[in-house]
């Protein structure tokens, strides 16, 4: 056996929890995800979805989808930059930019790949990046591959953010990098005051939008137009693979930061450019967002039910402000066996552990779509608790 293979061959976390049958990773759908999954020939409810609008079923979607593939076939086989640009692209790039409220976009085939390829991009090895704790992996490995100096301050701590900023270089290039909605937690960041902080101290902002799209916003446009701040953040992303029911993601800039990404962010012109169904898909149902605004004040209206039920049942679920809803277990072999158990009970929740949050944090997250109704939410509450109760991690 080489050196290499040595190394693996010691690690047999996964076989452990596997052992335990609470492993709780790549569990198999054999259906649509909607709010209800069929798993292992049994109904399961999805409460582990990030598909805030509920779209990735929509028949319209489907059949744009279709449509697409008969027309332009399965693949591009090339970059954007080369032979992979379709029509639809450049429509999706235009119709996401004015959504957006910017002057001009550019879609990838995946949100990771934004993160990963805009930020090193901008950045030259005299210029800062400046990250919150808990960004998301994508942006982590974003700022990892730039040759700017990293920094980073405590999870929405601006006090700690200002002790960063005071030290650099007024005249530097300075990008603060933070998640607008946190992925695992929920909370959002205090954008007000990133802002005040940017004039204050000469830098930029760039914001992933991958969970504020499709929930924040006027028309679901996201946290920075939810504070009023669409203008003041310099970068704007997002993703397809959430609310907008497909796979992609984007960036959105003014005329002269897109020109220069275009031409020079390297996952957006050594990578093959996204599918004609997902590029359909993500523009039928940026359509059906902006028509349909009730889907996200019903998102809203299940979301507010739910954090009602949890709070009243006495669960910890820290300082969400969105349709994620963390329920802290605090203890790693705990958090794997709510999971299975909540799966057992017929409910699908998502078991978050380290690196996604710090030891003392293991949580599942519990999220909503705006296809749930308040009785599939009453039905989860209601097994959760069993499970919650069982394990002793509420009263
Ligand atoms: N940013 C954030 C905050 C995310 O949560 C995710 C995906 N979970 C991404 C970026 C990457 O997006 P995608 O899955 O579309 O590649």
């Amino acid at each position: 056996m080489g050196q290499l293979q040595e190394r693996f061959k010691s690690y047999r976390e996964p076989q452990k929890f596997m052992a335990m049958d609470v492993y709780p990773y790549f569990r198999e759908i054999t259906s649509k995800q909607g709010t209800e999954v069929e798993m292992g020939g049994h109904k399961v409810l999805m409460f582990g979805s990030n598909a805030y609008t509920g779209l990735t079923g929509d028949q319209r979607i489907i059949n744009k989808a279709k449509e697409a593939l008969d027309r332009y076939g399965s693949g591009c086989a090339g970059s954007r930059f080369l032979n992979g640009t379709l029509d639809i692209h450049v429509q999706l790039e235009k119709e996401i930019a004015e959504y957006i409220g910017k002057a001009d976009c550019l879609c990838f085939s995946t949100g990771f790949s934004v993160n990963q390829g805009v930020i090193p991009a901008l950045l030259n090895k005299d210029d800062y990046v400046i990250c919150d704790d808990r960004d998301h992996a994508s942006i982590v490995d974003g700022r990892r591959l730039a040759f700017a100096k990293q920094l980073h301050y405590k999870h929405n701590d601006m006090d700690d953010l200002e002790r960063v900023l005071q030290k650099l270089p007024h005249e530097a290039v300075k990008l603060i990098v933070v998640d607008g909605v946190f992925s695992m937690e929920g909370d959002l960041a205090k954008l007000p005051e990133i802002i005040e902080l940017k004039h204050k101290y000469n830098c930029s902002v760039m914001v992933d939008e991958a969970h504020g799209i499709g929930v924040f916003g006027k028309q679901g446009r996201g946290v920075c137009d939810h504070f009023g701040l669409t203008d003041e953040v310099d970068l704007i992303m997002g993703t397809f693979s959430k609310s907008l029911a497909s796979i992609g993601g984007f960036i959105a800039s003014d005329f002269d930061t897109i020109n220069y990404l275009r031409h020079s962010c390297r996952t957006y012109i050594f990578s093959a450019s996204a599918t004609p169904a997902a590029t359909a898909s993500a523009l039928e149902a940026l359509h059906i967002i902006q028509n349909e605004p009730e889907r996200i004040a019903h998102l809203w209206e299940v979301t507010r039910y739910a954090l009602e039920k949890f709070r009243s049942a006495g669960f910890e679920i820290g300082e969400t402000e969105s349709p994620i809803i963390p329920l802290y277990v605090r203890d790693l072999e705990k958090t794997f066996m709510v999971t299975k158990r909540a799966f057992d009970e017929g409910v699908f929740i998502n078991s978050v552990i380290p690196p996604a949050c710090a030891p003392q944090d293991t949580l599942v997250r519990f999220a909503l779509m705006a296809t749930h109704t308040k009785e599939q939410v009453d039905r989860a509450v209601e097994a959760l608790t069993r499970v919650f109760k069982e394990l002793d991690i509420i009263k």
